[in-house]
């Protein structure tokens, strides 16, 4: 049976697709190593936890050591790379983690992988021809749009937080191990998730916990920030299909088609639970605006043509229903 390795699978969208990915290829392992930063949590993974086909290894990407001792126990086959800093907020206040985990981290992987599956530049070992390396990465890496346009796989790069710039340069490492090796690698960019097991710190779920506890909703500068909001589901399908189908040394975009702008997510989550969990006033007089991000960017948008005309992947949720899904799942773990 062949073992893939997943790493930061005990992150938000790590630990959607690795049930769904479990479920959905029976012949397939799963080894899942993650730190466990504060963001990464095992309880997320506890529907499978006593599945015979998933491991989980706490540990380190940047660990050269144990990253080869993975390689050499499990033979993997494939690694789907997740694991990541993920919080712009935080990279603004404490970038090297970004830079360590993000670029040093990616390039620690693509190493080990390449030298365990490849010969030499172009040639690989035999039986190992299959072997590929998928890469998680962000819309954000395009920077900022203004009121009209869409990212495209051919956009140009221009990240403008430490986030996005430690994700930028995690792609270029990518994309040099196709072009200096033929290492078969894929990355896929995507637009801001949500759904289930996203941490608190993250804005639907900031919203829906503070609204709950009676506190200030806040929302940055005057709420107008635009992003194109991607059901993690959704996204999980997307990887699968990628991974299964891309074609080696090629980018996909994957996007909901669900621009939305920051005020409208908190006023519409506000209405689902006025009609949910109704008290004497609406949940929308608790939103205040706070001091916008420095540096915030103003609208992110995907067009995910490609990945739809020349793999068949659609988003099967918009953001109205997905969005309700998502509440009845904080509803559940707040209350
Ligand atoms: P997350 O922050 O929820 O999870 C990241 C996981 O990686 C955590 O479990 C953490 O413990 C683990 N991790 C961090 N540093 C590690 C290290 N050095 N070694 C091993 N594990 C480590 O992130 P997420 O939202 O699930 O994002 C997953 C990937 O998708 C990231 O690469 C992110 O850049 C990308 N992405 C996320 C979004 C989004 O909206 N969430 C959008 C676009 C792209």
């Amino acid at each position: 049976m062949q073992t893939i390795l997943i790493t930061g699978g005990a992150g938000f969208i790590g630990a959607n697709f690795i049930p769904y990915f479990l479920k959905n290829n029976k012949d397939l392992q799963v080894v899942n190593l993650d730190v466990l930063t504060y963001a990464g949590n095992v309880s997320n993974l506890s529907e499978i936890k006593d599945n015979s086909r998933y491991t989980f290894i706490k540990g380190d990407i940047c660990d050269r050591n144990l990253v080869e001792e993975l390689f050499n126990k499990y033979n993997f086959s494939g690694v789907i790379h997740f694991a990541a800093e993920s919080h712009v907020d935080n990279s603004i206040k404490n970038p090297d983690a970004f830079v360590r985990t993000n670029v040093f981290g990616t390039f620690n992987l693509l190493d080990i992988a390449r030298n365990y599956w490849m010969e030499s530049p172009n040639v690989y070992k035999e039986g190992y021809q299959d072997c590929r390396f998928h890469h998680i990465s962000t819309d954000e890496v395009y920077g900022t749009l203004g009121e009209i346009g869409l990212f495209t796989e051919e956009t140009s790069y221009a990240p403008n937080s430490p986030y996005s710039a430690s994700k930028a340069s995690s792609d270029f490492m990518v994309r040099s191990y196709f072009h200096t090796y033929r290492m078969n690698v894929i990355t896929t960019n995507c637009s801001n998730n949500y759904g289930p097991k996203q941490h608190d710190e993250k804005l639907i779920p900031t919203i829906i916990r503070k609204a709950i506890s009676g506190e200030n909703i806040p929302i940055y500068g005057d709420g107008k920030n635009i992003r194109d909001w991607l059901y993690v589901l959704d996204h999980c399908k997307g990887i699968e299909l990628v991974y299964k189908k891309g074609i080696t040394g090629e980018t996909y975009n994957i996007g909901g088609k669900n621009e939305r702008d920051n005020l409208y997510i908190a006023n519409i989550i506000c209405e689902i639970l006025d009609k949910e969990l109704p008290k004497e006033k609406s949940y929308k007089e608790q939103i205040s605006f706070v001091k916008d991000r420095p540096g915030h960017d103003f609208r992110y948008a995907i067009d995910a043509s490609k990945i739809e005309n020349n793999l068949g992947w659609n988003a099967q949720e918009n953001f109205e229903t997905g969005i309700k899904k998502t509440i009845q799942w904080y509803l559940e773990k707040y209350n």
